[in-house]
């Protein structure tokens, strides 16, 4: 079979020649090394086929995901940060906002949009990694504050994904603020009887565990998320022990009462709607709701 000869010897391919696979057709997964295709990866909602890693993603795939044909309106798109304090650390912080943007195409830390969620209207913010560490600053607290708002108008539930390192050093005290900002909205949403609910993703920490992604009605996480205040080093160095195993992941939260319950993404959709079919108020409800929100508005 002389097919299976090689008759020239010696062929060399010159390294220039050489095909390399080309990037981003094939995923890895950091837990269990399983290879898959990218695409295969996406299909699955960019968690792993084999041990269910969930992959982090932003606020563009989770609006793919949650929205219904992926159709929502997007509030305060422009709204960009300004340089309160002409912060510079290894450059000026206008500087750095410019090229994050340039980068990731998006304008800051989250995004905020209204739509349909299998049919029930629904106000989304959604925080993106990808953007300075996900930093709560000014930008990112007021999106968030007339999200609520919008919630509040148009009297639509609150869905807060929350993925962020926490406040956003370059503003410093303003970044503070939004904590405070946030939070009282939240108790205005609250009061007017509207759900909000929180999902904490992979990493959920600082300021932002510290305010508004702990305060839903029901606060939820998916599998694996590192939530925490402060990072596991500085506290082991603050307590002076070693701490448990696990410490700090959204299933020994869980364990410990601070979260309703982990939801997989691949169910996220679902789950989330069979949530606000038990908890949204009726048409009734909602209808005197209205009613004392108009009389509330004349008085003051
Ligand atoms: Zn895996």
């Amino acid at each position: 079979m002389p097919w299976f000869k090689r008759v020239d010897k010696g062929i060399h391919t010159p390294t220039e020649e050489k095909k390399e696979t080309p990037d981003g057709l094939w995923y890895k997964c950091p837990e269990c090394k399983t290879v898959t295709s990218m695409a295969e990866h996406r299909k699955n909602l960019n968690t792993c086929v084999k041990c269910d890693y969930h992959d982090r993603i932003g606020s563009k795939e989770y609006f793919a995901i949650l929205f219904d044909n992926n159709k929502f309106t997007e509030l305060d798109e422009n709204l960009t940060s300004g340089d309160p304090l002409n912060f510079v650390d290894t450059k000026p912080y206008p500087q750095r906002i410019a090229a994050t943007q340039k980068n990731t195409g998006l304008k800051d830390a989250v995004r905020t949009a209204y739509g349909k969620i299998n049919g029930q209207e629904i106000t989304i913010a959604c925080m993106d990694f990808a953007f300075i560490g996900g930093s709560m600053g000014s930008v990112v607290g007021e999106k968030i504050a007339r999200a609520i708002d919008h919630a509040r108008k148009t009297r639509t539930p609150f869905l807060m994904i929350s993925k962020s390192g926490g406040a956003r050093m370059m503003e410093a005290g303003f970044s503070l603020m939004q904590m405070a900002k946030t939070s009282a909205k939240l108790a205005l949403l609250s009061e007017e009887g509207l759900p909000y609910i929180s999902l904490l993703t992979d990493p959920t920490t600082g300021g932002v565990t510290a305010s508004f992604a702990m305060l839903g009605d029901f606060n939820i996480a998916e599998p694996g998320a590192l939530i925490g205040f402060a990072g596991p080093r500085v506290i082991k160095e603050t307590i002076g022990r070693d701490l448990p195993k696990g410490f700090q992941s959204a299933e020994f939260v869980l364990e410990h009462g601070f979260l309703d319950f982990i939801v997989d993404r691949k169910e996220l959709k679902q789950r989330l709607t069979d949530l606000l079919a038990m908890v949204m108020p009726t048409e009734e409800e909602n209808g005197n709701k209205k009613q004392v929100r108009k009389t509330t508005e004349k008085v003051s």
